[in-house]
């Protein structure tokens, strides 16, 4: 149900924020434990957009700007997937072959399929999630689906009316009460201030899925995990939009895609093993509408290709001088420091994966690149990732591999701020994947 204000009950699970990762978690843990209690708490209001916005204001340096960030932190009932494009497609195999996640990529991709129920994908984004272009050995034709599923919108019933889920929103978390080896407390404001309704709730396990800036910051402000990397290692994808063409063989094409379907956007990367081979990141070309064929020669061949325009999404490189801290000066409505940010792209790195992969096109003979304009103009795809990463030490790294942080035995991480390594595809399926590992993980030590 919807609660109006904090009751006195200790929930079996305190899950804190409503977005993708906190209402997975939440749904899953719930189905697999029928007797269980769990809070869902929720900084901003059910229906309001941008009421609580405020709240997720940064100061910021490097490559991306202080107002691109709250854009991409929603403060609302179903969190950014209040505004999100939809688009999907399975992480890449790279860093997982590469070790820089500490489990296997099989489980991840076990959970593709109900991460698709979820977000209401079609069955082909986990059954055929990229195939060799024929003809070529290192060329994967790998695409995207789209579909905007809403959070809000496809749980909201199911809050009101579930007999396990209690939504508590309108509430800010503040921080987080800690003794010994377990969160003992956590303390919420209401999100408009006045501060007459703050309360210190109790619960057996917490779940932080406040988005990746939300995360690290929660804990920075609640003092916890201070021996691990907690903030560093913030990436985003970096993206290039109207800087290339791209001309791919049409039968080629046509073979691995079938007719047109929509929902489904072309899109073309290099393998996973060719790129841990040649020491490459993970990029992915993938066509903006307004395709056009024509004929070309490719490597002496009349070949007709589809050509036009794509969007360069990469996957950037984690260093822990990108990174979340707290504002020395600055706070939020509710009086807390603000989250300090700072962000630089490796220009000279997507440099070399666009060369890499336009020379092994052109060596294949299905295809060819063109840039339209010189010089790198980049910008972020609001995928906020790495910040509390997974790892096998507390030394680099801030939850383990069942996304439990180091320094406490009941306090999780749901969310992207929990990739080592982000490849290049956006990232939710991939956090919803990880938010059903976790349910299934809570319910199993229930
Ligand atoms: C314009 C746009 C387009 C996008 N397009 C795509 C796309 O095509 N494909 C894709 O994969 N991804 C896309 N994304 C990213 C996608 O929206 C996020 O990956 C996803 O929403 C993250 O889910 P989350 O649950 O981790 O965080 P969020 O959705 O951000 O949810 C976090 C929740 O926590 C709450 N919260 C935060 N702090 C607190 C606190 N202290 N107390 C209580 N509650 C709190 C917030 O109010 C929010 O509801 C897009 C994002 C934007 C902005």
């Amino acid at each position: 149900m919807i609660l109006d204000e904090p009751t006195g009950e200790t929930y079996d699970v305190l899950i804190i924020g409503s977005g993708p990762a906190g209402l997975t978690t939440a749904k899953i843990y719930a189905e697999k434990v029928p007797s269980a209690r769990v809070l869902i708490i929720e900084s901003g209001a059910p229906r309001v957009l941008h009421h609580a916005a405020g709240l997720s204001k940064v100061v910021a340096s490097g490559d991306l700007a202080s107002d691109y960030y709250p854009a991409h932190a929603q403060r609302t009932l179903g969190g950014t997937s209040t505004v999100w494009t939809g688009l999907c497609t399975e992480m890449e195999k790279r860093a997982f072959l590469a070790g820089e996640w500490p489990i296997q990529y099989k489980e991840l991709a076990s959970k593709y399929q109900e991460a698709a129920l979820i977000l209401d994908l079609p069955s082909e984004v986990y059954e055929k999630p990229s195939v060799l272009l024929p003809g070529s050995t290192h060329i994967l034709y790998k695409p995207f689906y789209r579909r905007a599923t809403r959070f809000a919108k496809k749980y909201r019933s199911w809050l009101e009316t579930s007999p396990q889920v209690d939504l508590l929103p309108g509430y800010t978390v503040v921080g987080l009460g800690v003794g010994g080896r377990l969160v003992e407390t956590v303390r919420v404001e209401p999100t408009a201030g006045g501060g007459a309704n703050s309360a210190s709730l109790k619960a057996m396990r917490v779940v932080l899925a406040c988005g990746g800036i939300g995360n690290p910051r929660l804990l920075l402000l609640s003092e916890i995990g201070a021996k691990t990397p907690v903030g560093r290692y913030f990436m985003d994808h970096p993206h290039m939009y109207q800087a290339f063409l791209l001309s791919v063989d049409r039968d080629a094409l046509v073979q691995v895609s079938g007719p047109p379907q929509r929902g489904r956007i072309d899109a073309f990367q290099l393998t996973s093993e060719y790129c841990v081979e040649h020491g490459l990141l993970s990029s992915s070309f993938q066509f903006m509408k307004g395709l056009a064929e024509r004929l070309e020669m490719l490597r002496g061949r009349r070949r007709v290709t589809r050509f036009g325009q794509v969007i360069l999404r990469s996957e950037m490189k984690a260093s822990p001088n990108n990174r979340v801290t707290l504002s020395n000066d600055r706070r939020d409505a509710l009086g807390q420091p603000m989250a300090a940010i700072h962000l630089d792209f490796d220009r000279g790195q997507i440099r070399r994966e666009f060369d890499q992969f336009s020379r092994v096109l052109v060596r294949s003979g299905l295809g060819r690149t063109s840039e339209l304009r010189g010089g790198i103009q980049l910008t972020g795809g609001g995928h906020l990732m790495g910040t509390t990463r997974m790892g096998t030490s507390p030394t680099d790294s801030v939850v383990n591999a069942d996304c439990r942080l180091w320094d406490l035995d009941n306090a999780y991480v749901a969310g992207s701020s929990v990739f080592p390594a982000s490849g290049s595809a956006n990232p939710t399926i991939s956090l919803v994947a990880l938010a059903v590992r976790l349910g299934g993980h809570l319910a199993e030590t229930a």
